[in-house]
Protein backbone atom coordinates (compact mmCIF):
# COMPACT_ATOMS: atom_id res chain seq x y z
CA UNK A 1 0.00 0.00 0.00
CA UNK A 2 1.12 3.39 -0.94
CA UNK A 3 0.30 6.26 2.09
CA UNK A 4 0.77 9.69 1.56
CA UNK A 5 0.00 10.83 4.98
CA UNK A 6 0.35 10.19 8.89
CA UNK A 7 -2.64 11.02 11.18
CA UNK A 8 -0.92 11.53 14.33
CA UNK A 9 -2.86 11.32 17.57
CA UNK A 10 -2.04 12.54 20.88
CA UNK A 11 -3.73 12.37 24.17
CA UNK A 12 -5.02 15.37 25.79
CA UNK A 13 -5.91 14.75 29.11
CA UNK A 14 -4.94 17.43 31.47
CA UNK A 15 -3.66 19.00 28.70
CA UNK A 16 -6.19 22.25 28.22
CA UNK A 17 -6.10 25.85 27.34
CA UNK A 18 -2.85 27.50 26.81
CA UNK A 19 -1.18 24.30 27.67
CA UNK A 20 -2.66 22.18 24.94
CA UNK A 21 -0.76 25.02 22.41
CA UNK A 22 2.27 24.66 23.67
CA UNK A 23 2.13 21.26 24.31
CA UNK A 24 0.94 20.93 19.94
CA UNK A 25 3.50 23.16 18.78
CA UNK A 26 5.93 21.00 20.86
CA UNK A 27 4.81 17.77 19.49
CA UNK A 28 5.19 19.23 15.83
CA UNK A 29 8.38 20.40 16.39
CA UNK A 30 9.36 16.92 17.53
CA UNK A 31 7.90 15.51 14.65
CA UNK A 32 9.84 17.34 12.34
CA UNK A 33 12.78 16.74 14.03
CA UNK A 34 12.55 13.06 13.62
CA UNK A 35 11.16 12.98 10.67
CA UNK A 36 14.53 14.77 9.37
CA UNK A 37 15.86 11.84 9.79
CA UNK A 38 14.28 9.58 7.27
CA UNK A 39 14.93 9.81 3.95
CA UNK A 40 12.08 11.38 2.11
CA UNK A 41 10.64 15.34 2.17
CA UNK A 42 7.66 15.91 4.90
CA UNK A 43 5.20 18.70 5.61
CA UNK A 44 4.06 18.80 9.63
CA UNK A 45 0.68 20.76 10.23
CA UNK A 46 -1.85 21.33 12.49
CA UNK A 47 -5.15 20.92 10.77
CA UNK A 48 -8.84 21.63 13.43
CA UNK A 49 -7.10 20.20 16.29
CA UNK A 50 -5.40 16.93 14.82
CA UNK A 51 -1.58 16.73 13.94
CA UNK A 52 -0.76 15.67 10.08
CA UNK A 53 2.81 14.38 8.52
CA UNK A 54 2.30 14.66 4.91
CA UNK A 55 4.85 13.49 2.60
CA UNK A 56 5.74 15.87 -0.30
CA UNK A 57 8.00 13.12 -1.91
CA UNK A 58 8.25 9.76 -1.92
CA UNK A 59 9.58 8.12 1.42
CA UNK A 60 10.90 5.24 3.66
CA UNK A 61 7.49 3.95 4.91
CA UNK A 62 9.32 1.31 7.82
CA UNK A 63 11.67 4.32 8.84
CA UNK A 64 8.73 7.23 9.02
CA UNK A 65 6.68 5.28 11.25
CA UNK A 66 9.84 3.87 13.27
CA UNK A 67 11.03 7.96 13.72
CA UNK A 68 7.10 8.46 14.36
CA UNK A 69 6.94 5.75 17.43
CA UNK A 70 9.29 7.32 19.03
CA UNK A 71 7.97 10.83 19.56
CA UNK A 72 6.78 11.33 23.30
CA UNK A 73 3.49 12.50 22.97
CA UNK A 74 2.02 10.69 20.24
CA UNK A 75 -0.43 7.91 21.17
CA UNK A 76 -1.25 6.94 17.77
CA UNK A 77 -0.14 6.68 14.41
CA UNK A 78 -2.82 6.34 11.40
CA UNK A 79 -1.03 6.01 8.28
CA UNK A 80 -3.73 7.05 5.71
CA UNK A 81 -4.47 6.78 1.91
CA UNK A 82 -5.14 10.43 0.33
CA UNK A 83 -7.93 10.00 -2.73
CA UNK A 84 -9.19 12.46 -4.68
CA UNK A 85 -12.66 13.44 -4.54
CA UNK A 86 -13.72 12.08 -7.74
CA UNK A 87 -17.07 11.56 -7.36
CA UNK A 88 -18.17 9.01 -5.30
CA UNK A 89 -17.81 5.62 -7.40
CA UNK A 90 -14.46 6.27 -8.19
CA UNK A 91 -14.42 6.39 -3.61
CA UNK A 92 -16.00 3.03 -3.97
CA UNK A 93 -13.50 1.69 -5.77
CA UNK A 94 -10.79 2.87 -3.63
CA UNK A 95 -12.09 1.58 -0.59
CA UNK A 96 -12.18 -1.75 -1.97
CA UNK A 97 -8.89 -1.47 -3.06
CA UNK A 98 -7.44 -0.12 0.16
CA UNK A 99 -8.98 -3.28 2.26
CA UNK A 100 -7.76 -5.16 -0.41
CA UNK A 101 -4.42 -4.40 -0.30
CA UNK A 102 -4.19 -3.63 3.37
CA UNK A 103 -6.18 -6.75 4.98
CA UNK A 104 -4.98 -10.07 2.68
CA UNK A 105 -7.58 -11.80 4.45
CA UNK A 106 -10.97 -10.91 4.05
CA UNK A 107 -12.29 -12.97 7.15
CA UNK A 108 -13.31 -9.88 9.97
CA UNK A 109 -16.10 -7.59 10.96
CA UNK A 110 -15.96 -3.75 9.77
CA UNK A 111 -17.82 -0.72 10.24
CA UNK A 112 -17.22 2.54 8.33
CA UNK A 113 -17.15 6.05 9.62
CA UNK A 114 -17.29 8.67 7.48
CA UNK A 115 -16.67 12.53 8.97
CA UNK A 116 -17.24 15.47 6.50
CA UNK A 117 -15.36 18.27 6.66
CA UNK A 118 -16.39 19.82 3.45
CA UNK A 119 -20.04 19.93 3.45
CA UNK A 120 -20.80 20.68 0.37
CA UNK A 121 -19.83 16.88 -0.50
CA UNK A 122 -23.13 15.73 -2.30
CA UNK A 123 -23.57 12.58 0.09
CA UNK A 124 -24.24 13.04 3.88
CA UNK A 125 -22.18 10.94 6.08
CA UNK A 126 -24.45 8.21 7.07
CA UNK A 127 -25.31 8.25 3.48
CA UNK A 128 -21.85 7.55 3.07
CA UNK A 129 -21.42 4.67 5.43
CA UNK A 130 -24.17 2.76 4.35
CA UNK A 131 -23.36 2.92 0.52
CA UNK A 132 -19.76 2.04 1.33
CA UNK A 133 -21.01 -0.58 3.72
CA UNK A 134 -23.10 -2.48 0.93
CA UNK A 135 -20.60 -2.07 -2.04
CA UNK A 136 -17.79 -3.75 0.72
CA UNK A 137 -19.96 -6.85 1.96
CA UNK A 138 -20.57 -7.41 -2.15
CA UNK A 139 -17.06 -6.51 -3.04
CA UNK A 140 -15.92 -9.41 -0.15
CA UNK A 141 -18.63 -11.92 0.54
CA UNK A 142 -16.34 -13.17 3.74
CA UNK A 143 -16.59 -9.68 5.52
CA UNK A 144 -19.64 -8.79 8.12
CA UNK A 145 -20.67 -5.69 9.68
CA UNK A 146 -20.56 -5.14 13.13
CA UNK A 147 -21.32 -1.52 14.26
CA UNK A 148 -20.31 -1.97 17.89
CA UNK A 149 -17.22 -3.37 17.99
CA UNK A 150 -15.52 -4.18 14.71
CA UNK A 151 -12.15 -5.40 14.34
CA UNK A 152 -11.61 -3.05 11.55
CA UNK A 153 -12.92 0.66 11.67
CA UNK A 154 -12.19 2.20 8.04
CA UNK A 155 -12.47 5.71 8.39
CA UNK A 156 -13.35 8.04 5.33
CA UNK A 157 -12.97 11.98 6.19
CA UNK A 158 -13.79 14.14 3.39
CA UNK A 159 -12.16 17.56 3.27
CA UNK A 160 -10.88 19.08 -0.14
CA UNK A 161 -9.33 15.40 -0.53
CA UNK A 162 -10.02 12.14 0.72
CA UNK A 163 -8.56 10.05 3.52
CA UNK A 164 -8.81 6.90 4.29
CA UNK A 165 -7.65 4.80 7.42
CA UNK A 166 -7.88 1.91 9.49
CA UNK A 167 -4.71 0.94 11.33
CA UNK A 168 -4.32 2.60 14.35
CA UNK A 169 -0.41 2.19 15.62
CA UNK A 170 0.35 2.43 19.14
CA UNK A 171 3.14 5.33 19.92
CA UNK A 172 4.79 5.58 23.04
CA UNK A 173 3.02 8.24 24.93
CA UNK A 174 4.33 10.83 27.07
CA UNK A 175 4.52 14.41 26.85
CA UNK A 176 6.93 16.10 23.85
CA UNK A 177 10.49 16.67 24.73
CA UNK A 178 10.69 20.62 25.83
CA UNK A 179 7.53 20.82 27.42
CA UNK A 180 9.19 19.97 30.72
CA UNK A 181 12.33 21.70 31.67
CA UNK A 182 15.65 20.00 31.79
CA UNK A 183 17.42 17.52 33.89
CA UNK A 184 21.09 16.00 34.31
CA UNK A 185 20.95 12.01 33.94
CA UNK A 186 23.71 10.61 35.77
CA UNK A 187 24.74 8.01 33.13
CA UNK A 188 26.96 4.51 33.67
CA UNK A 189 27.27 1.77 31.07
CA UNK A 190 24.63 -0.44 32.96
CA UNK A 191 21.04 -1.53 32.38
CA UNK A 192 19.01 0.99 34.72
CA UNK A 193 20.15 4.72 33.58
CA UNK A 194 19.45 4.81 30.55
CA UNK A 195 16.03 3.19 31.22
CA UNK A 196 15.53 6.11 33.90
CA UNK A 197 16.76 8.57 30.83
CA UNK A 198 14.06 7.38 28.52
CA UNK A 199 11.73 7.67 31.04
CA UNK A 200 12.09 10.96 32.02
CA UNK A 201 12.65 12.61 28.95
CA UNK A 202 9.09 10.40 27.83
CA UNK A 203 7.72 13.08 30.32
CA UNK A 204 8.58 15.99 28.22
CA UNK A 205 12.34 16.89 29.63
CA UNK A 206 15.20 17.62 28.16
CA UNK A 207 18.29 15.41 29.09
CA UNK A 208 21.78 16.01 29.59
CA UNK A 209 24.04 13.60 30.80
CA UNK A 210 27.08 13.21 32.74
CA UNK A 211 29.37 9.93 33.08
CA UNK A 212 31.93 9.47 35.37
CA UNK A 213 35.26 8.13 33.66
CA UNK A 214 38.35 6.67 35.86
CA UNK A 215 41.15 5.58 33.23
CA UNK A 216 42.96 3.74 33.33
CA UNK A 217 40.86 1.73 35.64
CA UNK A 218 38.28 2.03 33.16
CA UNK A 219 38.65 1.48 29.48
CA UNK A 220 38.60 3.77 26.44
CA UNK A 221 35.78 1.03 24.78
CA UNK A 222 33.76 1.41 28.23
CA UNK A 223 33.81 5.07 27.31
CA UNK A 224 32.69 4.76 24.05
CA UNK A 225 29.64 2.14 24.97
CA UNK A 226 28.24 4.72 27.21
CA UNK A 227 28.45 7.29 24.22
CA UNK A 228 26.64 4.92 22.89
CA UNK A 229 24.08 4.44 25.31
CA UNK A 230 23.30 8.14 25.01
CA UNK A 231 23.14 8.04 21.21
CA UNK A 232 20.60 5.37 21.79
CA UNK A 233 18.37 7.45 24.07
CA UNK A 234 18.72 10.25 22.19
CA UNK A 235 16.83 8.37 19.26
CA UNK A 236 13.59 9.35 21.78
CA UNK A 237 14.07 12.65 23.70
CA UNK A 238 16.63 14.50 20.91
CA UNK A 239 20.43 15.25 21.28
CA UNK A 240 22.10 14.40 24.28
CA UNK A 241 25.00 16.77 25.89
CA UNK A 242 27.17 14.28 27.54
CA UNK A 243 29.46 15.10 30.04
CA UNK A 244 32.66 13.16 30.40
CA UNK A 245 34.39 14.01 33.58
CA UNK A 246 37.62 12.21 34.97
CA UNK A 247 37.43 10.77 38.06
CA UNK A 248 40.19 8.85 38.79
CA UNK A 249 42.24 11.50 40.98
CA UNK A 250 38.77 12.20 43.32
CA UNK A 251 38.32 8.17 43.73
CA UNK A 252 42.34 7.31 44.15
CA UNK A 253 42.34 10.25 47.25
CA UNK A 254 39.39 8.63 48.62
CA UNK A 255 41.03 5.36 48.36
CA UNK A 256 43.54 6.50 50.05
CA UNK A 257 41.75 8.83 52.87
CA UNK A 258 38.99 6.56 53.78
CA UNK A 259 37.82 3.26 55.31
CA UNK A 260 37.42 0.87 52.45
CA UNK A 261 33.87 -0.21 52.88
CA UNK A 262 32.34 3.59 52.98
CA UNK A 263 34.20 3.99 49.62
CA UNK A 264 30.92 3.87 47.58
CA UNK A 265 28.87 6.03 48.70
CA UNK A 266 31.61 8.38 49.30
CA UNK A 267 32.13 8.15 46.16
CA UNK A 268 28.72 8.35 45.29
CA UNK A 269 28.18 11.15 47.00
CA UNK A 270 30.73 13.22 45.00
CA UNK A 271 29.36 12.20 42.22
CA UNK A 272 26.18 14.35 43.06
CA UNK A 273 27.67 16.76 44.00
CA UNK A 274 29.71 17.14 41.00
CA UNK A 275 26.57 15.94 39.10
CA UNK A 276 24.68 19.01 40.47
CA UNK A 277 27.15 21.13 39.93
CA UNK A 278 27.41 20.67 35.98
CA UNK A 279 23.73 20.54 36.32
CA UNK A 280 23.59 24.09 37.70
CA UNK A 281 26.16 25.52 34.80
CA UNK A 282 23.56 23.86 32.37
CA UNK A 283 20.22 25.31 34.07
CA UNK A 284 19.25 21.40 34.58
CA UNK A 285 16.49 21.72 37.22
CA UNK A 286 16.76 17.99 38.42
CA UNK A 287 19.26 15.17 38.45
CA UNK A 288 18.34 11.50 37.52
CA UNK A 289 19.34 8.34 38.02
CA UNK A 290 19.09 4.41 37.72
CA UNK A 291 18.54 3.40 41.35
CA UNK A 292 16.38 1.01 42.68
CA UNK A 293 15.38 0.13 45.91
CA UNK A 294 17.72 -2.54 47.52
CA UNK A 295 19.72 -3.70 44.13
CA UNK A 296 22.63 -3.71 45.69
CA UNK A 297 24.63 -1.96 49.00
CA UNK A 298 24.92 1.31 47.57
CA UNK A 299 20.97 1.48 47.04
CA UNK A 300 19.49 0.48 50.30
CA UNK A 301 17.12 3.01 51.26
CA UNK A 302 20.02 3.99 54.44
CA UNK A 303 22.40 4.21 51.23
CA UNK A 304 20.27 5.97 49.04
CA UNK A 305 19.59 8.69 52.21
CA UNK A 306 23.42 9.41 52.88
CA UNK A 307 23.53 9.67 49.00
CA UNK A 308 20.38 11.96 48.81
CA UNK A 309 21.79 14.22 51.39
CA UNK A 310 24.68 15.69 49.38
CA UNK A 311 21.50 16.93 46.99
CA UNK A 312 20.21 20.69 46.86
CA UNK A 313 18.53 19.51 43.49
CA UNK A 314 15.84 17.11 43.23
CA UNK A 315 16.99 13.76 41.73
CA UNK A 316 14.44 11.72 39.99
CA UNK A 317 15.25 8.20 40.61
CA UNK A 318 12.42 6.86 37.93
CA UNK A 319 12.83 2.97 38.36
CA UNK A 320 13.34 3.23 42.20
CA UNK A 321 10.34 0.80 42.62
CA UNK A 322 11.19 -1.63 39.87
CA UNK A 323 12.31 -5.25 39.93
CA UNK A 324 15.77 -5.73 37.50
CA UNK A 325 13.65 -7.74 34.73
CA UNK A 326 11.04 -4.63 34.61
CA UNK A 327 13.73 -2.61 33.84
CA UNK A 328 15.01 -5.10 31.23
CA UNK A 329 11.86 -5.68 30.14
CA UNK A 330 12.13 -1.58 29.05
CA UNK A 331 15.67 -1.42 27.94
CA UNK A 332 15.24 -4.48 25.45
CA UNK A 333 12.04 -2.54 24.55
CA UNK A 334 13.62 0.65 24.21
CA UNK A 335 16.58 -0.70 22.06
CA UNK A 336 19.66 -0.31 25.20
CA UNK A 337 19.98 -3.60 26.42
CA UNK A 338 22.19 -5.12 23.82
CA UNK A 339 24.92 -2.26 24.52
CA UNK A 340 24.27 -2.01 28.08
CA UNK A 341 25.45 -5.81 28.23
CA UNK A 342 28.48 -5.35 27.04
CA UNK A 343 31.01 -6.48 29.47
CA UNK A 344 33.49 -3.25 30.33
CA UNK A 345 33.88 -2.66 33.23
CA UNK A 346 32.23 0.62 35.37
CA UNK A 347 34.75 2.81 37.58
CA UNK A 348 32.20 1.55 40.82
CA UNK A 349 33.05 -2.29 40.50
CA UNK A 350 37.04 -1.64 40.90
CA UNK A 351 36.94 0.05 43.67
CA UNK A 352 34.42 -1.84 45.45
CA UNK A 353 34.93 -3.04 48.94
CA UNK A 354 34.46 -6.85 50.27
CA UNK A 355 31.89 -5.67 52.48
CA UNK A 356 30.66 -2.58 51.64
CA UNK A 357 28.11 -0.89 54.40
CA UNK A 358 24.91 -1.12 53.73
CA UNK A 359 23.57 0.98 56.58
CA UNK A 360 25.90 3.88 56.69
CA UNK A 361 25.78 6.24 59.27
CA UNK A 362 25.94 9.71 57.73
CA UNK A 363 27.61 11.33 60.60
CA UNK A 364 30.48 8.41 60.38
CA UNK A 365 30.58 9.31 56.46
CA UNK A 366 30.78 13.01 56.95
CA UNK A 367 33.84 12.07 59.42
CA UNK A 368 35.39 10.52 56.69
CA UNK A 369 34.69 13.29 54.48
CA UNK A 370 35.98 15.11 56.23
CA UNK A 371 39.68 13.36 56.22
CA UNK A 372 39.62 14.44 52.21
CA UNK A 373 39.55 18.72 53.32
CA UNK A 374 43.12 19.28 52.12
CA UNK A 375 42.77 18.39 48.41
CA UNK A 376 39.30 17.61 47.25
CA UNK A 377 38.35 21.12 46.67
CA UNK A 378 40.88 21.78 43.80
CA UNK A 379 40.19 18.19 42.71
CA UNK A 380 36.67 18.57 42.15
CA UNK A 381 37.33 22.09 41.07
CA UNK A 382 39.33 20.20 38.07
CA UNK A 383 37.25 17.54 37.20
CA UNK A 384 34.44 19.82 36.33
CA UNK A 385 36.87 21.94 34.39
CA UNK A 386 38.57 19.57 32.67
CA UNK A 387 34.98 17.44 31.76
CA UNK A 388 34.94 16.52 28.06
CA UNK A 389 31.46 17.42 26.25
CA UNK A 390 30.07 15.48 23.22
CA UNK A 391 27.02 15.59 21.48
CA UNK A 392 25.39 12.81 21.36
CA UNK A 393 22.63 11.90 18.46
CA UNK A 394 20.79 13.70 16.14
CA UNK A 395 20.02 17.24 15.11
P1 LIG B 1 23.19 1.05 36.13
O1 LIG B 1 22.67 -0.27 35.57
O2 LIG B 1 22.38 2.20 35.74
O3 LIG B 1 24.65 1.24 35.87
P2 LIG B 1 23.75 -0.07 38.66
O4 LIG B 1 22.83 -1.12 39.00
O5 LIG B 1 25.07 -0.43 38.09
O6 LIG B 1 23.00 0.95 37.71
P3 LIG B 1 25.12 1.67 40.54
O7 LIG B 1 26.41 1.40 39.91
O8 LIG B 1 24.99 1.62 42.00
O9 LIG B 1 23.92 0.77 39.98
O10 LIG B 1 24.66 3.09 40.11
C1 LIG B 1 23.45 3.65 40.47
C2 LIG B 1 23.22 4.86 39.60
O11 LIG B 1 24.29 5.80 39.76
C3 LIG B 1 23.22 4.54 38.11
O12 LIG B 1 21.96 4.11 37.67
C4 LIG B 1 23.63 5.85 37.51
O13 LIG B 1 22.54 6.75 37.47
C5 LIG B 1 24.64 6.39 38.53
N1 LIG B 1 26.02 6.00 38.17
C6 LIG B 1 26.72 4.92 38.60
N2 LIG B 1 27.95 4.89 38.06
C7 LIG B 1 28.05 5.99 37.28
C8 LIG B 1 29.08 6.53 36.44
N3 LIG B 1 30.26 5.96 36.30
N4 LIG B 1 28.82 7.68 35.79
C9 LIG B 1 27.61 8.29 35.91
N5 LIG B 1 26.62 7.82 36.68
C10 LIG B 1 26.83 6.69 37.36
MG1 LIG C 1 26.23 0.89 37.13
Amino acid sequence: MRYQSFLIKYAEIGVKGKNRYMFEDALVKQIRLALQAVEGEFEVVKETGRIYANALSDFEYEDALAALKRVFGVSAICPLVQVEDLGFEELKKQAAAYLDQVYPRKDFTFKVDARRANKQYPKTSEEINRDLGEMLLETFPGLSVDVHHPQVMLHVEVRSRINLYSQVIPGPGGMPVGTNGRAMLLLSGGIDSPVAGYMIAKRGVVIEAVYFHAPPYTSERAKEKVVELARLVSRYGGPIRLHIVNFTDIQLYIYDQCPHEELTIIMRRYMMRIGERIAREQKCLGLITGESIGQVASQTVQSLAATDEVCTMPVFRPVIGFDKQEIVDIAEKIGTFETSIQPFEDCCTIFVAKHPVTRPDIRKIRHSEGKLAERIDQLVETAVETAEVVDCGRR
